[in-house]
């Protein structure tokens, strides 16, 4: 018989208690990714799946290293795995959970079919610190607020690391490999945008897998941990790991940067106040999945159901201008600028530029949620709802309604230097044209060069002062009772 490993979101070997009890199983093992779209609920964005690529390819070379490889499969889970057992003698199938709610629901369709075949599945929680919901309240609830939530994580040993290293022997392997697809025949390196551009291009910054993760942990600590908790809002200054795509395809796991971050404690006592904010951070990850056990449709639905009054505008040339960052706000451009260049944006200003889109444009938070979803490194089921609606103040724990981020003194505030901006919008000055005329979104971001330079840079798109009285409005109007 033989023992398989269903690699899902957890694309690594340290620290991941299915490969150690794999491993302890003294069977042979066979590693297997089943790209199978239909079984989260949400298909992959388009970085995502960029990000995924890479990540399966380190994957597969750690693998070969310890003399074993990555079976690929494309279709769906259920019969990929069917099928494998039974020509493969497999008889435990270990694997981690995603805490996806549709995953869920299919992994407990696929143990209870496949335990009166004999074949038993065993799963883990590989890239969590506790399981959604597992800490409560004394009452016995799901926490909906997030500081007592973490005071009890901390109180019930959750924030602790406890880690297996990686194992660094050959893998016991099986004595016919089961047929594999190539990584490249899943068409994940192929994103294309909307424009018809392929902006993988500006990824470069990026190491994905095992390895890349664990570097910039490393040079994290070593560097920049330091300014964390003072200059952690700041975009303008390495301040911030950039490990959540990392931690999105289960890369690294938290348990194995609690355990870094304790070892730079106790050499550097000084790290105090970063190390308690970093963990803290890390909390938030657990509690956005809490939410999401709670509301499975949090991508959807507002967590209050009063904002499912509010009156949107939505108006389609806003919405473009934001995307392409063309609003004439450089903090807003500058992010949704890095964004596109690089499948990211710094915390602070996902902030500043989410609530312009809902609080200034009025566009609804479901539209902004899914253009990060497609462009996102890091998009994440949980972390990206909860945190849409944390802005829109629709979601639980939730910033007040009128909190309403003024661009320029966010700006002025966080990137005092422009630095930033200077990054992402080139050769910026202050100069500006009313040429901010956009026709069509190819053109739109065809274009962000042209519009980007100094002599194209666009007006505000709208006044500050009007576009936050007619948000405190329309958000006043909502039903807020409930
Ligand atoms: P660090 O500051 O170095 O933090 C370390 C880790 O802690 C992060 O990698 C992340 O896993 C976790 N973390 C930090 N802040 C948060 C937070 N506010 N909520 C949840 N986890 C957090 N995060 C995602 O991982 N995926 C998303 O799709 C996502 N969408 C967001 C959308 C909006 C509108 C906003 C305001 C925030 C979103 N975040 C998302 C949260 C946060 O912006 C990112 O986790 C963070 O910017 C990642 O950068 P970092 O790794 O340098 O963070």
């Amino acid at each position: 018989a033989a023992c398989m490993i269903w690699f899902r979101f957890d694309l690594r070997i340290d620290d991941h208690d299915g490969v150690s009890a794999a491993l302890v199983s003294g069977l042979p093992i066979i590693p297997v990714y089943i790209f199978d779209e239909n079984s989260s609920t949400r298909p992959l964005g388009a970085a995502s799946k960029w990000w995924l690529h890479h990540s399966l390819k380190a994957l597969d070379k750690s693998l070969r290293k310890l003399g074993t490889r990555l079976i690929i499969r494309c279709g769906d889970s259920q019969s990929e795995l069917r099928d494998l057992c039974i020509k493969y003698n497999v008889k435990t199938i270990i694997y981690s959970h995603t805490f996806d709610p549709k995953s869920e629901k299919l992994d407990a369709e696929i143990a209870r079919d496949f335990h009166s075949a004999g074949i038993s599945l065993k799963g883990f929680n590989t890239s969590f610190l506790c399981l959604p919901n597992q800490v409560r309240t004394k009452s016995g609830d799901p926490f909906r607020m997030f500081t007592p939530f973490y005071r009890a994580m901390v109180a019930e040993g959750f924030c602790d690391a406890n880690i297996f290293d990686a194992p660094n022997f050959k893998w016991p392997v099986p004595k016919v490999w089961p047929q594999s697809q190539s990584i490249e025949s899943l068409g994940l390196n192929n994103t294309v945008t909307v424009s018809g551009k392929n902006w993988a291009q500006g990824f470069h910054v990026w190491a994905p897998g095992e390895l890349g993760a664990r570097q910039r942990l490393d040079i994290y600590v070593e560097n920049s941990l330091k300014l964390y908790a003072d200059y952690r809002d700041r975009p303008d200054i390495e301040a911030t790991s950039k490990l959540s795509p990392h931690l999105r395809f289960g890369e690294i796991s938290p348990h194995r940067i609690l355990h870094e971050l304790d070892k730079a404690l106790f050499h550097y006592p000084d790290l105090q106040g970063p190390v308690e904010k970093f963990r803290s951070e890390l909390a938030w990850r657990e509690f956005s999945y809490g939410l999401l056990a709670q509301q499975p449709r949090l991508n959807e639905e507002n967590f209050k159901s009063g904002y499912d009054s509010i009156k949107w505008h939505n108006n389609s040339s806003d919405f473009k201008a934001w995307k392409a960052g063309l609003t004439g706000y450089t903090l807003v451009d500058a992010g949704m600028r890095e964004l596109w260049q690089t499948g990211f944006m710094h915390n602070r200003v996902r902030m500043v530029a989410a609530s312009f889109l809902i609080k200034h444009l009025l566009v609804d938070w479901r539209w902004g949620e899914a253009w990060f979803w497609d462009c996102l490194v890091d998009a994440d089921p949980a972390n990206n709802a909860a945190s849409w609606q944390w802005v829109a103040g629709s979601g639980a724990d939730a910033s007040p309604y009128f909190r309403i981020f003024n661009p320029i003194t966010q700006a002025e505030k966080f990137d005092p230097k422009g630095l930033y901006r200077n990054k992402y919008i080139q050769g910026f000055t202050t100069l500006s044209t009313k040429d901010n005329h956009i026709k069509s979104e190819a053109d739109l971001f065809d274009n962000i060069g042209k519009y980007g330079n100094n002599s194209h840079y666009p007006q505000p798109i709208i006044d500050h002062s009007f576009a936050r009285q007619r948000a405190l409005t329309a958000f006043d109007d909502r039903d807020s009772e409930l």
